[in-house]
């Protein structure tokens, strides 16, 4: 049992807190593209900087994280990203 539970304050998650990092290279991942698509979740994808990594093949370390919508507190921030793209029906 968590003490956390009846805290909402605590139940939410920002990407832009959490650091991803590629196993391969060992180089910190940026967020390279936001699908705000999913009913119940977002889903990030992250990608090695090719200027940091020029070895590194993005289509074997691409990161997909996903997180639950009603816990993502990330998105107002993605929006001001310049390379989020609103994907809206
Ligand atoms: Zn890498």
């Amino acid at each position: 049992m968590s003490q956390t539970e009846d805290s909402p304050a605590f139940q939410v998650i920002d990407i832009f807190m959490m650091s991803v990092k590629c196993g391969n290279c060992d180089k910190y991942q940026t967020v390279v593209g936001f699908d705000m698509s999913h009913p119940d979740k977002n889903v990030y994808t992250y990608e090695c900087d090719w200027d940091v990594s020029p070895d590194c093949d993005v289509n074997v370390t691409r990161t997909i994280v996903e997180v639950p919508k009603h816990l993502d507190n990330s998105t107002r921030r993605a929006e001001e990203l310049p390379y989020y793209k609103r994907t809206e029906e």
